[in-house]
């Protein structure tokens, strides 16, 4: 379980730095425990975002190796679910402490395949060891319920684990979706088939050898990698119980209803458009400050980050400050020391975004600060987009419908708060959204009348800690949200829950036969 293999290069040289990666060799896959080089001779490349240097090459898997993994998350269910609780939460301790002691090279190896800044990366990370921290109390969740319902007679619930489950990931975040993920859904005594983003497969990797370290049997987690084929397959097997996805609107639709029709449990969660509204009665600077991080941060690539800003009233003159402190911010490699920002993932995010921005002026809004064009003296290949600020911007406009997932925030000015809730409300996206006020009475109000599933008062993102549940909305979940990732909720979507009536009574007791149902 040599680290370096599993990535696909040599331990010594990796990752450290935007350092030309000397053999890039390609990324394993993880079944029984083994890390195994893919026979496919179709592969997706893997680049630094910031170089576009070569770092490892992904195989989209052969059905045979699909397969060997679904069988081997097969075969360790049963001993998995016949496990004690007590045992499992060891296991579980042991990987979490691992989690931290690796921390470091977890997030070095997200700043590689990602982008974003190692602190940034060192936050991926730590989001989804809490979740791990706190899946340790699983056992707790599992607890039944029982009722004397009747005399002689008790009523039991049992939580039941499914199955096999199967997660498919996203780029943005490598390390945080797959640990909200595979604890919860082990520790209630699933096994897991997870694919991570195939342009960020790293973390995950990792991620395995620390979890063989942590003494999880052979084959309650497996990692195969691929694409679309690759999520067709674990939406179409009769052997996975349940799908986490976590992704885009264009993916995590057709996932929710192809995984759907085939009767499984699907949780999805899907992308965004996040709003803050700034009162007048805000606190200015720590305002502008809130959302400059929040807007371009990660460069913008998080699904709650703050892409919309409604300044309402007298507070449309805050913008020339914003624009200022945005120009200060730091686009750089991810793994130089003052960076505030990286580039984006790849070269074809960067035209994406790009487009939209040039769309904006196309369509009457003004660009005041514009990022298409900025060019770093130390990696002129990196996916560079500088922070962008478009104002005047109107619901009809391309970059307000659509998703930029980049380091671009769009203005709009409203005159009242209730202006402001209603265009939010319009959107069709309902993750998160943010105000900033002085006015608790306004905070309320808000909150009340706000369709968007995480509220922040003063916080830009408002993202749950664990002992919550991530609670999108709208169009930003599939499925209405009833399916919310981890807390009380995430052990709910891993589990079934079984319901016992029993009757325990001495022959003198037992009532005579009757064929209609119980009235008493
Ligand atoms: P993506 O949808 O392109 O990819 C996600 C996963 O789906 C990948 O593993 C990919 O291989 C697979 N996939 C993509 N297209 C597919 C298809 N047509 N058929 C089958 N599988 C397919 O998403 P991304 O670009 O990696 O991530 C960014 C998106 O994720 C953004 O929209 C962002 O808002 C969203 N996101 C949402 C949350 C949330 O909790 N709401 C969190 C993180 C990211």
């Amino acid at each position: 379980l040599e680290f370096g293999s599993a990535l696909g290069t040599s331990a010594t040289s990796f990752p450290r730095a935007h350092d030309k990666i000397a053999e890039p060799r390609d990324t394993l896959y993880f079944v029984d425990n083994e890390f195994r080089h893919s026979a496919t001779k179709d592969f997706i490349d893997v680049h630094d975002p910031a170089t576009n240097e070569l770092v490892s090459r992904v195989p989209k898997m052969t059905t045979s190796e699909l397969d060997d993994a679904l069988v081997s998350a097969q075969k360790a269910f049963p001993p998995w679910r016949a496990m004690s609780a007590i045992a499992r939460q060891q296991i579980m301790f042991r990987f979490v402490a691992l989690i931290r002691e690796h921390w470091d090279r977890l997030a070095a190896v997200i700043t590689l395949e990602q982008g974003k800044t190692l602190a940034d990366s060192k936050g991926d990370v730590l989001r989804g060891l809490q979740v791990a921290e706190a899946a340790c109390a699983g056992p707790e969740y599992m607890k039944g319920e029982v009722l004397e319902v009747a005399k002689d007679m008790e009523t039991r619930t049992y939580r039941e684990p499914l199955g096999v489950v199967g997660v498919i990931c996203p780029f943005n975040f490598p390390a945080m979706i797959p640990l909200w993920c595979i604890p919860i859904a082990t520790i209630t005594g699933n096994t897991v088939v997870l694919k991570p983003s195939e342009r960020a497969p790293g973390a995950a990797m990792i991620l395995m050898e620390l979890a063989a370290k942590a003494g999880f049997p052979k084959g309650v987690i497996n990692v195969v990698h691929g694409a679309h084929d690759t999520v067709n397959h674990l939406l179409d097997t009769p052997v996975i119980k349940a799908i986490s996805f976590v992704g885009s609107n264009a993916a995590g639709e057709y996932i929710y209803e192809r995984g759907s029709a085939n009767g499984k449990r699907v949780q999805a969660n899907l992308g965004a458009k996040n709003h803050a509204v700034v009162l007048p009665d805000a606190d200015k600077d720590s305002t502008l400050e809130a959302i400059s991080a929040a807007a371009f941060g990660a460069a913008g690539q998080r699904c709650m980050a703050l892409s919309a800003v409604i300044f309402v009233g007298e507070t449309k003159s805050w913008i020339s400050d914003l624009v200022k402190q945005a120009k200060s911010l730091r686009v750089d490699g991810g793994f130089e020391d003052k960076a505030d920002l990286g580039p984006v993932v790849t070269p074809q995010s960067k035209t994406r975004i790009q487009d939209l921005i040039t769309s904006a002026e196309s369509e009457g809004s003004d660009i005041l600060l514009d990022g298409r064009n900025f060019k770093h003296p130390k990696y002129p290949r990196g996916n560079w987009v500088a922070p962008t600020i478009i104002s005047n911007v109107t619901p009809s406009m391309r970059c307000y419908k659509e998703e930029i997932f980049g380091p671009v925030l769009v203005c709009l000015h409203v005159d009242t708060l209730d202006s402001a809730i209603e265009l939010i409300n319009a959107n069709p996206y309902g993750n998160g959204t943010a105000i900033f006020t002085s006015s608790g009475i306004s905070a309320e109000r808000f909150r009340k009348n706000i369709e968007a599933g995480q509220v922040g008062v003063n916080v830009p993102i408002p993202v749950p800690l664990p002992m919550f549940s991530f609670t999108g909305n709208k169009k930003s979940v599939a499925g209405g949200g009833a399916n919310t990732f981890y807390g009380r909720p995430g052990v709910n979507f891993y589990t079934q829950l079984k319901t016992v009536t029993s009757k325990w009574a001495g022959r003198d007791d037992v009532s005579k036969m009757t064929l209609s149902m119980p009235t008493d």
